[in-house]
């Protein structure tokens, strides 16, 4: 089974590769990249006019299965990751039971295994039901097939569990990914603390409540040496711990999401609920630390904190409102226009953020193009014109704030192991 893409231009930063070239797959493997001849007997793709990268890693996402199944499933999130140009998702494990077991991860691969659309990784719970009491059972659940793990949703307040929790996934070279938020500082506010907050009546959530976890994983990664992965960075003191973090040899990277790098709080003005996510949307003057973030390498990664609910969740007051977006089928179109086609970042340093770099943070076999490495494979039409219609979703969800968006560049195709698993009509 041959299938080659022929004329297309490939973005792959884990080989210094952005050019015209022809690329063949051979039995789910990448065989050869270059000029290559047409075969008559090949699958043939013509690529010319679109982008072949590494297939697009998303390591923050919620499927909600088991006991969400009402929000998402295995099934759904991964045709949603497939339809947004994704081949590889890393799960969080708040789930009902909270993944924190060998038994729940396996479970979890089986479905995966079942669904048969693209690459799933578990992520086991840091602590034992996410309580924050006691570290989980890491080292089995690791054998299992976990990459990372979190206590995403419930951060561990507690300092001395953290460094511990650090201390003890060294023996299993993964990372931890934390949730920043000291909880008494967040003080159950619903959107970030500023002059929005006042002006809508709401309560606001302190950016300090962020920014000193950050400060404490990066001092906390510093003494032990354990890698500190810290999810969805949303307020700009917080990527100046993790520069400076990172320039004194803390081991910490970090990812930024859509919503943080292309909305602010004044997108709230008029309590759609679709806006509230935690961390909350921040002002104008972070986003703009987001973008120089990403373009300067303090940022590691892209990733959409896929956060699935029903509308019976979301229908209610701000405050009531449970948290979250959903953003497996909108992170792609999302960075392209506001990143790529602005000219805040290149096209492989696109490539870097949502693929090599997660796949080098979770160690997986993923994220490159080099001959004999699986064939997943991210096909972008970078003009092609969309508007975001929730309607359209595969994902079971609708919690989208950005609905009716026209955006200029879409995932056309999306290949697994050298299987097609979604193309654009
Ligand atoms: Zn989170």
């Amino acid at each position: 089974m041959k299938l080659l893409f022929h004329g297309g231009r490939i973005v792959d930063p884990s080989q210094g590769l952005d050019g015209r070239a022809d690329l063949l797959v051979e039995d789910g493997i990448v065989k050869r990249v270059g000029g290559i001849a047409r075969n008559k007997s090949w699958q043939t793709v013509d690529a010319s006019g679109l982008v072949l990268a590494p297939g697009f890693v998303d390591m923050h996402v919620h499927l909600r299965e088991p006991g969400g199944e009402g929000k998402e499933t295995i099934q759904t999130g991964s045709e949603a990751a497939a339809a947004g140009g994704f081949t590889s998702i890393a799960c969080m494990p708040n789930t009902n039971p909270v993944n924190d077991s060998p038994a729940l991860t396996r479970y979890i691969l089986e479905r995966a295994r079942q669904t048969n659309l693209v690459n799933v990784f578990p992520i086991g719970a840091l602590t034992r039901g996410s309580q924050g009491e006691e570290l989980a059972e890491i080292g089995v659940m690791h054998r299992a097939g976990i990459v990372a793990a979190s206590d995403d949703g419930n951060p561990i307040q507690n300092h001395q569990l953290m460094r511990r929790a650090l201390e003890y996934i060294k023996l299993f070279d993964i990372p931890v990914i934390d949730h920043c938020e000291d909880r008494l500082l967040a003080a159950g506010g619903c959107m970030n603390e500023g002059a929005m907050s006042t002006r809508l009546g709401l309560r606001g959530a302190s950016r300090t409540a962020e920014e000193l976890h950050v400060a404490r994983d990066v001092m906390l990664s510093r003494v032990t040496g354990g890698r500190v992965h810290i999810a969805h960075v949303s307020a700009r003191e917080s990527l100046d711990w993790i520069r400076q973090g990172k320039r004194h040899g803390a081991a910490v990277t970090c990812e930024v999401t859509p919503h943080h790098f292309s909305l602010t709080d004044r997108d709230i003005a008029d309590y759609d609920t679709n806006f509230k996510m935690s961390p909350p949307l921040r002002e104008h003057e972070d986003v703009q630390a987001m973008l120089q973030g990403l373009a300067d390498g303090t940022v590691d990664c892209i990733a959409s904190d896929h956060a699935p609910h029903t509308s019976l969740e979301k229908d209610t007051t701000f405050e009531e409102a449970a948290n979250g977006v959903i953003g497996l089928e909108t992170s792609v179109p999302l960075a392209l226009d506001r990143l790529v086609h602005t000219g805040v970042i290149s096209f492989t340093r696109l490539v870097e953020l949502i693929s090599w770099n997660p796949s080098k943070i979770l160690r997986l076999d993923r994220g490159t193009l080099r001959e004999g490495a699986v064939a997943d494979i991210t096909v972008i039409d970078p003009n092609r014109e969309s508007t975001i219609d929730v309607r359209c979703f595969k994902s079971k969800s609708r919690n989208c704030p950005f609905h009716g968006w026209k955006l200029r560049g879409i995932a056309v195709m999306t290949v697994v192991g050298g299987r097609v698993v979604y193309r654009v009509a």
